[in-house]
């Protein structure tokens, strides 16, 4: 990985593995099997021993983690773990947040990883949503994609979506890094917007390098074409969707900026992610290893949990409104 992460944050990393079994964060690749997808989360104990918090939400843990219990349903100590994150926020000069799957689900689009859940329940993703899949048989990419667009074209951002826009217009918030294809945080207006993974707002034509065909006009050819593949004006060739595929490299431009925004602010808010999805989940390391906090509002465990500052796993709408308001600021 270009620009690694270094001698200290393959320590912070070494210390986020701790009690991990075989979970390498010190390595982070930019395969983008990666994409959404992590092959080895079966085998990573996950199971971090949870730890009670004492009445006043801290569980005690080196690290000082204040915490809402891990679903203990201690109301003062959520609370407690919220007016920490609030107070977190006020003091940064900068805070920015890191976004995955989890702030989409409650917009209706489901976590893949959720089992029971969606599309990716009825195929393999590390196969159709390969860049080999849409190389070799883009008739058959199409068709999932063309499926994968309609689900997700008509969906419409969430409160949590809304929370953190309210919040950078009111100066509270520098960006947000997002490892989501939905378009969801353009939509709910989100300016400083670094999309990792792409977006399904275009498409372009890796023959002849032509762009820029927009999400609509790409559902027109699709549904005008005999195979069902929306194709390029120029060249006839297949349009692929400018997300990153299964077995693409991501985007370096986009990679540096959600680095540079990581490593300069004091406080990362990691929402709805599982952390454990390279390069991604390395951000966070950055942070730290910066001398800035983490807040992790996510509901089940992550890798990184013992490093947070703060921890929420409450639904990430509700939290995410909760700490708006807390900080003054209003999401409707
Ligand atoms: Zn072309």
């Amino acid at each position: 990985m270009e620009g690694g992460l270094g001698a200290a944050g393959a320590a912070v990393a070494r210390a986020a593995a701790a009690g991990l079994a075989g979970m390498d964060l010190g390595a982070p690749s930019e395969e983008p099997d990666s994409h959404g997808y992590t092959r080895g989360v079966a085998e990573v104990n996950s199971g971090t021993p949870a730890q009670e918090p004492d009445s006043h939400g801290y569980t005690g843990a080196a690290t000082g983690v204040a915490s809402n219990g891990m679903g203990g349903g201690d109301i003062g100590a959520a609370r407690s773990a919220l007016a920490t994150l609030a107070e977190l926020v006020l003091e940064a000069h900068s805070v920015v947040a890191l976004t995955g799957a989890g702030i989409s689900v409650p917009s209706g689009i489901p976590d893949f990883r959720t089992p029971g859940t969606g599309l990716w329940e009825r195929v393999d993703p590390m196969e159709v949503a390969h860049i080999d899949a849409f190389r070799e048989d883009p008739v058959r990419f199409w068709r999932f994609y063309g499926e994968r667009f309609a689900t997700l074209g008509g969906k419409l951002p969430n409160g949590a979506h809304r929370a953190l826009v309210a919040m950078e217009r009111h100066g509270l918030l520098d960006g947000v890094i997002t490892q989501n294809v939905d378009m969801l945080h353009r939509r709910a207006g989100t300016e400083q917007l670094v999309e990792v993974h792409g977006s399904i707002a275009s498409c372009s034509c890796p023959a002849c390098g032509g762009g820029g065909v927009g999400l609509c006009e790409a559902r027109a050819r699709l549904a005008a074409d005999a195979e069902g593949v929306p194709r390029c004006d120029s060249c006839g060739g297949p349009l692929k969707p400018d997300v990153v595929l299964f077995g693409e490299m991501l985007d370096s431009a986009r990679l540096q900026r959600a680095r540079a925004l990581c490593e300069r602010t004091d406080l990362l808010l990691c929402v709805g992610s599982s952390l454990e999805v390279h390069p991604v989940a390395g951000l966070p390391l950055l942070t730290l290893q910066a001398g800035g906090s983490l807040a992790i509002i996510t509901q089940g465990p992550t890798p990184l949990d013992q490093l947070a500052a703060v921890r929420l796993d409450g639904d990430v709408e509700g939290e995410l409104q909760a700490l708006a308001r807390a900080v003054g600021v209003d999401t409707d």
